[in-house]
């Protein structure tokens, strides 16, 4: 028995610095022959210690996956695609608290949960829909990269990814020909969720691990902690980490990320930004589907070289003059491009980018793509004019930072680019209605205001190339559509500099436009995902008096933003309430529900607008500013009391 114990340690020892620290001690050999002895003691005492390396094998295939419930909820994290996306992250975590930041790799692969009791490893679980997932120990026991034994003694739930790195992708695939596996995501997942565990070994899949999920004593209290205490019990972590104390260092950590990972063995498609610290966490909390503090940076994919034919700019609706460069024609992800974007005059001179230049030309998520930079030059190449006027109106032409605006309002490109906002789908969603359909109601028939849209005629479109009696009457019938518009889409549609859907979504729970206008800087600031410069300019939208009267038009118009308030009587009516802390017996998102249906609001910033603050364990800053407006403020016992029938 003594030896056993010995062999044990030496071959888990071993195994340890073989697959987890990627540094072996030994020759295979060697392993081979004191595993071989091990076999041969158990066999004869009939006795296997519980952290024996021959419990690795994973045993027999299973019938099916039954499914376990997690202890705590395993969160997707929401995603961010755009700069803007992630600005916006940083909003909402400042106005949490002085937060640090975390940056690791986002990996493609399957998420995998482990639990241990008592110091031992008892199930690996996939994250299924969060709440439950599949149970696949069978299949995790033959990954050697986490411990069988820990230390720690409470109720754990530790978070890693499965991943299959590329060189063995390339190894099972040589000696595999017949049946290749066609990536390292689904080879990763196809091998976990496999109800053989032998096909899972042949595979050699390797956990990463990266997160806690659950601690049931001394948790730790940030994500720095969560990683050493990782890597202190024998879990392979991803040697790339950084803990950043700003947003800086965030953007340089993703940078690195971005330009390291084509030499890297393991896939990764973007990067995870997560609050370090557990209480500003606790404090934001978590929507119904992620939570609020950590977000997914996810890099965008094709690229490719081309040379630029020549630069024109185009005018937006703000009036920023953006350069567009038409290219020679070239295939990304499946489709032809011939015009990139490069932002603004700013980007364009710090790229470099000239007539004649190769480019390298990247497809964005959603917009066109944009050119990354220069690549080379070539003779002749000609730098790009900044213009001094708009190549539109003739306006003089404004430079604030690294952009450039036509300082004209009513320049021809800008109306017909507003009135194109306003018509599309997230807007008022006018369907039909396409830019070049409102260029030529501009041209032809003077429609320049959105309120103009609503005094068309069939008679107006009556003389327009192409414009046939159903296609008339399906687009008046849309503009009609369009008067019955939800408040958050009103917002949107109007064009207040900086308001995008988000933000016009926490806007939209004060109930109407003219509560919005009556909001002071403070109160606005108080949004989750409004800062000072997009509240200035709400203030400045709703004290111009254009702005206003026309307002006034779209309602003698008939147009009626309408905010969706489920009007509801209970203990809580006429209670604006704010959420801080997390509380034991719900999630916040079930209290929020068990609040509305009694009759409150939630909000999720105290204001001057709360009336009520519930503070669950570790409040933060929210408490704090709760107290100095001197709300009134209730524990977790209270609310209880209050939820009672
Ligand atoms: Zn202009």
């Amino acid at each position: 028995m003594e030896r056993m114990r010995e062999l044990v340690e030496i071959l888990n020892r071993w195994a340890y610095e073989y697959y987890v620290l990627d540094d072996p001690s030994v020759p295979d050999r060697e392993y081979d022959r004191l595993y071989d002895e091990l076999r041969e003691l158990e066999r004869e005492t009939g006795v296997v210690l519980p952290d024996s390396p021959t419990r690795r094998v994973g045993g027999e295939p299973i019938k099916g996956f039954e499914r376990h419930a997690h202890i705590a909820r395993l969160y997707s994290l929401d995603k961010a695609v755009t700069e803007d996306e992630l600005s916006a992250f940083f909003t909402r975590v400042q106005k949490a608290g002085e937060a640090t930041y975390t940056v690791e790799y986002k990996y493609d692969g399957l998420t995998v949960c482990l639990t241990y009791e008592g110091g031992a490893f008892v199930r690996a679980t996939t994250r299924g829909n969060g709440i439950e997932g599949e149970d696949v120990t069978a299949q995790a026991l033959t990954v050697p990269s986490f411990p069988l034994t820990i230390s720690y003694m409470g109720t754990l739930e530790v978070r890693g990814e499965a991943i299959i790195r590329l060189s063995a992708l390339e190894k099972f695939n040589t000696a595999h020909p017949d049946e290749p596996l066609k990536n390292a995501r689904n080879a990763a997942a196809g091998a976990i969720r496999n109800l053989d565990p032998k096909v899972t070994k042949s595979r050699s899949p390797e956990i990463l691990f990266y997160d806690i999920n659950y601690m049931s004593d001394s948790p730790v209290s940030s994500q720095t902690e969560a990683m050493e205490f990782l890597r202190r019990e024998g879990f392979k972590t991803f040697p790339f980490f950084r803990h950043c104390k700003d947003r800086e260092e965030v953007f340089a950590a993703v940078e690195e990320i971005e330009v390291g990972r084509r030499k890297l063995d393991v896939l990764t498609d973007g990067a995870v930004i997560k609050v370090n610290e557990e209480a500003i966490r606790a404090d934001m909390g978590a929507t119904d589907k992620f939570p609020r503090w950590a977000i997914a940076y996810k890099f965008e994919a094709e690229e490719a070289e081309s040379t630029v034919r020549r630069v024109f700019w185009q005018v937006g609706r703000t009036g920023k003059l953006t350069p567009l460069a038409e290219i020679e024609p070239v295939e990304l992800a499946g489709a032809t491009v011939r015009r990139a974007t490069l932002n603004n005059y700013g980007d364009l001179t710090r790229k470099d980018v000239k007539e004649g230049s190769r480019v390298l030309v990247r497809r964005s998520n959603e917009v066109i793509p944009e050119i990354l930079g220069a690549v080379s030059h070539v003779e002749g190449s000609v730098p790009v004019e900044k213009p001094v006027v708009c190549p539109y109106c003739g306006s003089a032409v404004r430079e604030t930072g690294a952009n450039l605006f036509c300082t004209n309002q009513d320049c021809p490109p800008r109306i017909v680019q507003r009135l194109t906002h306003y018509c599309s789908k997230n807007a008022a969603d006018v369907e039909g209605m396409s830019e070049m359909t409102l260029q030529l109601l501009y041209e032809k028939r003077g429609v320049r205001r959105f309120s103009d849209l609503y005094r068309l005629t069939a008679e107006d479109f009556g003389g327009l190339d192409g414009f046939k009696e159903k296609k008339i009457g399906n687009l008046l019938a849309a503009i009609e559509e369009s008067k019955r518009i939800p408040l958050e889409r009103f917002l949107y549609a109007i064009g207040i500099d900086g308001i995008g859907r988000v933000a016009a979504r926490d806007l939209a729970a004060f109930g109407s436009v003219e509560a919005i206008a009556a909001l002071g800087f403070e109160e606005l600031v108080a949004l989750e995902d409004i800062g000072e410069v997009t509240a200035n300019s709400i203030l400045a939208f709703f004290a111009d008096e254009e702005n206003r009267a026309e307002l006034a038009r779209l309602y003698e118009a008939g147009v009626t933003p309408t905010a969706n308030v489920r009007k509801t009587e209970g203990i809580f009516s006429g209670e604006n309430v704010v959420l801080t802390g997390s509380l034991g017996t719900m999630s916040r998102t079930e209290a929020q529900k068990l609040i509305e249906a009694r009759g409150g609001v939630c909000q999720s910033a105290v204001s001057g607008k709360t009336t009520l603050v519930i503070a669950g364990e570790k409040a933060g800053s929210k408490l704090e500013k709760a107290r100095a407006l001197g709300i009134r403020v209730i524990g977790e016992a209270e609310f209880a009391e209050m939820l009672r029938p």
